[in-house]
């Protein structure tokens, strides 16, 4: 089977957003084996989407189509497919119900065009959307089979997922289960985790095994492709040990973990409590730990000490110290983490301080960070960074490697991590 994705918006065109949805659609379109040839963006005009419709026909057996299924007026792909097939729109009753009962519970008034959401292409499947109130469709004609997606990736996503996958695995009769397992990894470039796993990598058949860099992250997938669920988590599970004994020192979760994620989880798991003095970061690491529930019981509070004067003011760090060393400095570094700790009282304190960039600071280079931890009444523990990404990239690169120290020197110290 080979698939276009077909993205409908403006917006897309205007480069106002990414087209984010092609690339999910495609990554769950190759655990099912579907080759995905052309990826097409085509804005809201339906002259402009019939002719990439007629294009996508020629070339393709699966189209998958994603937004443009709202209730406003330039949202009109299903219009344009109707058109376009000679089919009508119905109403869905299991649709309108949805719809209706959602205004009903905010208590406002549903407008025609909402109704209008509820109107599917005839003959059609519909995809549940629990996430929003405009349902999928999935339609096979001469064929060809049709897919179509809301815009909004929290809708799509779990659409795709839970409701379309499930019928393409089922149509391409596979007769068997496709099953995946990420393994996520820190502090080690693509290059690397590559050569330490070229065996695996040269050898795969099933399961396979498929490297993905993004974000100063290494992912490796295995595909497991088998007669049963649990003959697939098997071969998964062998896969996954194998390729642990080789690189498992730097693997921090799996699936979909963050480094964030599993710092607060290890932190919650040994009750621990952390606190941090945040300068090039003004908050970051803080505010990426804020994202996991629970970390109330963790996260204590922190400071973001960001010029000289609040790093002596707020921390109390002595304006010699500041001057003999400097500010990017691993005494720095090191004495945010532990006066902070001590102010708010917590097992572990956290003292980030670098040059961002674009422009040098306090004469070190761009990138230049220093991470200091100190757990409990240990001397802290600092670690140098040579960061080379833009401004931001260097501010998340430093979130993540903090994680993923603090995480390695608690295991050192015996705290239980999950794997
Ligand atoms: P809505 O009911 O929200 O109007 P829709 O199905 O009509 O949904 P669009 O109006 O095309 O979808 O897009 C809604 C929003 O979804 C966009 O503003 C954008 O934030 C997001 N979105 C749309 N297409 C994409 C895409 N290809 N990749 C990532 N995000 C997208």
């Amino acid at each position: 089977m080979n698939a276009e994705i077909l993205a409908v918006g403006s917006e897309l065109l205007l480069g106002q957003i990414t087209n984010t949805n092609a690339r999910f659609i495609s990554n769950q379109l190759s655990e099912l084996g579907i080759n995905v040839y052309y990826h097409t963006v085509v804005g809201d005009n339906a002259k402009r989407l019939e002719k990439a419709i007629s294009v996508a026909e020629t070339r393709a057996d699966l189209i998958i189509f994603s937004g443009g299924l709202g209730p406003t007026k330039d949202d009109l792909t299903k219009e344009t497919i109707a058109r376009h097939l000679g089919v009508s729109l119905e109403f869905d009753d299991i649709a309108l119900t949805y719809i209706e009962q959602f205004f009903a519970k905010r208590g406002r008034p549903m407008t025609d065009n909402n109704r209008k959401q509820a109107l599917i292409l005839a003959g059609s499947e519909v995809l549940a959307n629990h996430h929003g109130m405009a349902p999928g469709m999935i339609l096979t004609k001469d064929e060809r089979t049709y897919i179509l997606l809301p815009g909004p990736p929290k809708e799509l996503e779990p659409m795709f997922q839970f409701e379309a996958k499930p019928k393409l695995s089922v149509m391409l009769n596979t007769g068997g289960v496709i099953a995946s397992h990420v393994m996520r990894f820190y502090g080690i470039g693509e290059a690397e985790l590559e050569v330490r796993v070229q065996d695996i990598l040269d050898s795969q058949t099933n399961p396979t095994v498929a490297p993905l860099a993004s974000d100063g992250e290494v992912t490796l997938r295995v595909t497991a492709k088998t007669e049963t669920e649990q003959e697939a988590q098997q071969l998964i599970a062998a896969k996954v040990a194998e390729i642990q004994a080789l690189v498992g020192d730097y693997q921090y979760g799996s699936d979909d973990d963050s480094l964030a994620s599993k710092t607060v989880e290890m932190l919650l798991d040994n009750k621990l409590t952390i606190a941090a003095a945040e300068s090039l970061t003004a908050g970051l690491f803080q505010s990426e730990l804020a994202e996991i529930p629970g970390v109330g019981d963790a996260l204590v509070g922190g400071v973001v000490t960001y010029t000289e004067g609040a790093k002596i003011k707020q921390l109390g760090i002595s304006k010699e110290l500041l001057d003999t060393h400097g500010i990017v400095s691993s005494e720095c570094a090191a004495a945010m983490a532990s006066t902070v700790r001590k102010k708010f009282g917590t097992d572990i304190g956290i003292g980030l301080t670098g040059a961002a960039g674009p422009t040098a600071h306090d004469h070190q280079p761009v990138g230049t960070v220093w991470i200091g931890i100190a757990i409990g009444d240990e001397e802290p523990i600092t670690y140098l960074l040579h960061l080379s990404g833009m401004r931001n990239t260097n501010r998340l690169r430093t979130v993540k490697f903090t994680c993923h120290y603090l995480m390695q020197l608690l295991e050192e110290r015996g705290f239980t991590k999950r794997y």
